[in-house]
């Protein structure tokens, strides 16, 4: 007989009431996977993309593709892990539930003295952070950088990033609440984006009309044209997401008269292609974490059968930090 699980899936494209939670097959490990015991699912925005449609996928799908949790059977031809192992992950299509898949060589070994929470918390938006901070612009001390959503999950982590890198942040966020942890997290400069604030006029203000060096822009459609006003001549404007909506298409001259200006839209596939990749951008987040200079913050913690609830608390900007599922 097939082994059961419970797994939240979302049955049509829409919004979190087309997530289920229930019984579902429990997979296997195939050649070089493993099967974990998912301890902490990792909530994010690309499971909202991919529940509501605007990312195409099939239906129903378990949703969900970060997490952590210790290893329960390894595939063949896998040598390194064994069962018992703790390991965190950033890309396993069906992480909601309490088993998962996981592709071995891309698997992170979790260290002793980390939760599961925490753990669950690093390997996507750590990584994206890492990556936006080196990687689609290489963050140079001295330089200014605008991140908008700074008490997010990216936007804690990057502002972290960027002052270990020796550069200076210039934060948004919605409210006061979430000014205090930007600032807590080093962010130079935080202010409030809401209706009414010139954010291009503000950021030109903060950078005697300068604008900043880098504009990290991953809400999307409500900023971006605010983004390109900031950015100094040669500056780079990265969008990274969506979380007001998609930008639609744009005049390409404006990067031209915005001062020659580099635009990229990158994401995480991109940057973490090799398990050698992994290693080295995640041994700088491990670092940061035994070194003290990183601090991971679990924002918000929902049971998995509470996945519903835990979209519409990200989508309704009711969160910080990291939010997690926990079976
Ligand atoms: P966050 O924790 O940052 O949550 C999103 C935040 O965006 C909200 O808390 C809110 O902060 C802000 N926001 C502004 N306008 C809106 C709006 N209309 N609706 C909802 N939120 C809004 O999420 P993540 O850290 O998980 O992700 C941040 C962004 O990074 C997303 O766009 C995501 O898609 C993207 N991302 C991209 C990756 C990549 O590689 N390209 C990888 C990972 C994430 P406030 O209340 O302060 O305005």
């Amino acid at each position: 007989m097939t082994e059961q699980m419970q797994a939240v899936r979302a049955m049509a494209a829409g919004g979190p009431e087309v997530l289920e939670y229930g019984g579902v097959a429990a997979p296997a490990a195939g050649p070089g996977e493993l099967l974990v015991d998912v301890r902490a699912s990792g909530v994010n925005f690309i499971d909202t993309y991919r529940r509501s449609g605007v990312y195409p996928m099939d239906y129903p799908h378990i949703v969900g593709v970060e997490g952590a949790g210790v290893v329960a059977e390894v595939g063949e031809g896998v040598s390194d892990l064994s069962p018992g192992d703790r390991v965190a992950w950033h890309d396993a299509p069906g992480s909601y539930a309490e088993r998962a898949v996981v592709r071995a060589d891309m698997a992170m070994r979790v260290p002793e003295g980390v939760g599961f929470e925490a753990a669950a918390a690093i390997p996507l938006q750590g990584l994206t952070a890492q990556y936006l901070a080196t990687g689609s612009h290489r963050i140079e001390a001295g330089q200014t950088a605008l991140v908008h959503a700074a008490a997010g999950g990216v936007g804690l982590l990057l502002t972290q990033l960027i002052r270990h890198l020796g550069g200076r942040v210039i934060g948004t966020v919605s409210t006061e609440e979430k000014a205090g942890l930007a600032r807590a997290a080093g962010a130079d400069e935080v202010f409030l984006y809401g209706k009414g604030v010139d954010v291009a006029q503000t950021v030109l203000d903060l950078t005697d009309g300068r604008g900043v060096d880098v504009a990290y822009d991953g809400v999307g459609k409500d900023t971006f044209d605010a983004s390109l006003r900031a950015t100094a001549v040669r500056g780079s404007l990265v969008l990274f997401g969506g979380a007001s909506g998609q930008v639609p298409p744009f005049d390409i001259q404006r990067l031209n008269s915005g001062g020659g200006l580099f635009l990229s839209r990158p994401s995480l596939q991109w940057f973490v292609r090799t398990p050698e990749e992994l290693a080295e951008r995640s041994a700088m987040l491990f670092d940061g974490l035994e070194n003290g200079w990183l601090d991971f913050r679990v924002g918000r913690t929902f049971s998995l059968g509470e996945a519903a609830e835990a979209h519409r608390a990200l989508e309704g900007r009711e969160t910080t930090g990291k939010v997690v599922l926990v079976p």
